[in-house]
């Protein structure tokens, strides 16, 4: 017989369109076999009035929930109690020593050339002042080469003012955690910085800094923008600018803390995980509600309805309240611990810690080749459109499951739209009525999609639907 010149290349096109077909069957398959499980999560988060209550609960009459506070150990068992309410199973508080900072009192002013009182938040981890304070010259800073040009000549003995405005919250922050110990490196005595912040109404935002190893540790402050500003205006018109500040900032040895973690056992594979989660602790100033109450609750909420509407996941659906995310990520290395070689049956993790906003969708990280999880996930993501938040992008993960995927386990992150979260975070403006309930039911929502397709997939979300077990 003759040979057909076209074979080749129509076996390589037949080949190709088999391949797409049958993805598209399966993007089809899976759509199509969540989809009602899905508009049912959807419809009941929708009116979900329980998470407000929770949320509420947790912030109003627990409180703000720093690690080493009585607070945040009423929460661990709070939490703990609230679970098994909501029907997880096995739930534990396995134990994490955290540091133990307390704050003290605080005080501040421009005492020339005029006397002005300043609002300060002292820095989380920050050492304090001798009692009687430190009075020094102000030096405001733009940025750290600012700070180098003018060298220890310049900075020695005196306050440095880190006044940076702001330019979102990762470019920003540095200048908070390392600022310090970069004035205490040209002789500072102390540091203020401009609290990271895009928005300001006389409110001074805390945070962690990180004493670098081999320099003097200084106390360290956020003064709100406002302030930052006075002083910058002072110092431009030709004045020294004198201040004094008092802290009782200091560490106490470790506390005694736990996480808190709850699940809905796999139906087919117990031993397959899918965590959901935030982290329980907060700042000492505030009451922690969208960082990270929120997202500790819409955990919560996420599995309690699954509990609720009867459906049983093939795998294993955890939830975790970490500890300690703050200041240390006690947490989060604990829960690695913890987990030991199961580390390797983790599925994916999801961490929700940038507020409830109106969510977005999911951002992922993982290593190795992200396209083909990435194509799974947004199939899943899919099912969000009814509610806008269909979106999947690169870029997830969080501090507390940073730990495990480290070994390997996909980390996602809930995405909201983030327009407010940073004017509220660290401050003692994040209290609950800050969180929105539509927002927070659409949260939940999201959460509740994605942790229960995760947990019930027929393949696990690393293997591709065709490849067996
Ligand atoms: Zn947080």
């Amino acid at each position: 017989m003759r040979k057909c010149p076209m074979s080749k290349r129509a076996v390589s096109y037949f080949a190709a369109v088999v391949v797409v077909v049958s993805l598209l069957a399966q993007t089809g398959s899976l759509q199509e076999q969540y989809r009602e499980s899905a508009s049912k999560l959807i419809a009941a988060a929708l009116v979900d009035q329980d998470a407000m209550e929770k949320l509420s609960f947790l912030c109003d009459r627990i409180g703000n929930r720093l690690s080493g506070s009585a607070a945040l150990e009423h929460a661990v068992a709070w939490a703990a109690a609230q679970m098994k309410a909501d029907g997880l199973s096995n739930v534990a508080t396995p134990h994490v020593k955290v540091p133990h900072w307390v704050r003290g009192n605080e005080s501040a002013s421009v005492l020339e050339p005029v006397n002005r009182p300043l609002t300060i938040l002292g820095l989380g981890g920050s050492v304090g002042t001798p009692k009687k304070g430190i009075t020094a010259e102000v030096v405001p800073v733009s940025g750290f080469e600012d700070l180098e040009k003018r060298g220890r000549a310049g900075v020695e003995g005196k306050i440095v003012l880190f006044n940076v405005p702001y330019e979102g919250y990762n470019r920003t922050v540095v200048f908070r955690t390392a600022g310090p110990s970069r004035a205490a490196r040209l002789g500072a005595v102390a540091a203020l910085v401009r609290s990271i912040t895009p928005l300001s109404l006389q409110s001074p935002h805390t945070g962690a800094l990180e004493y670098a190893d081999g320099f003097p540790k200084i106390p360290a402050a956020a003064v709100t923008i406002e302030d930052a500003l006075l002083i910058q205006r002072l110092a431009d018109s030709g004045n020294t600018v004198t201040a004094h500040l008092e802290m009782e900032a200091h560490m106490l040895p470790d506390a005694d803390s736990a996480n808190v973690i709850g699940e809905i056992p796999g139906r087919e594979r117990p031993d397959e995980i899918v965590v959901i989660g935030g982290h329980l602790d907060s700042w000492d100033v505030g009451a922690g509600a969208q960082d990270d109450g929120s997202g500790c609750i819409t955990a919560l909420e996420a599995a309690h309805l699954i509990h609720e509407l009867g459906f049983r996941p093939r795998r294993t659906l955890r939830v975790v309240f970490w500890t300690n995310e703050e200041n240390g990520g006690a947490g989060g290395e604990a829960y690695r611990a913890w987990v030991g070689d199961a580390v390797k049956n983790h599925v994916a993790a999801i961490e929700m810690d940038g507020g409830a906003e109106k969510p977005i969708g999911f951002g992922l990280s993982a290593n190795g080749d992200l396209s083909s999880i990435l194509a799974r996930l947004r199939e899943i993501g899919g099912l969000l459109g009814p509610i806008d938040a269909a979106s999947v992008q690169p870029g997830g993960g969080g501090a507390d499951i940073a730990p495990i995927m480290t070994d390997g386990v996909p980390g996602l992150a809930l995405r909201t739209v983030g327009t407010h979260y940073f004017d509220w975070h660290h401050s003692r403006a994040d209290t609950v009525d800050k969180v929105n309930l539509g927002d927070l039911r659409a949260n939940i929502a999201a959460m509740a999609v994605m942790a229960y397709v995760l947990a019930d997939m027929p393949t696990p979300l690393r293997q591709t639907p065709s490849s067996t077990r």
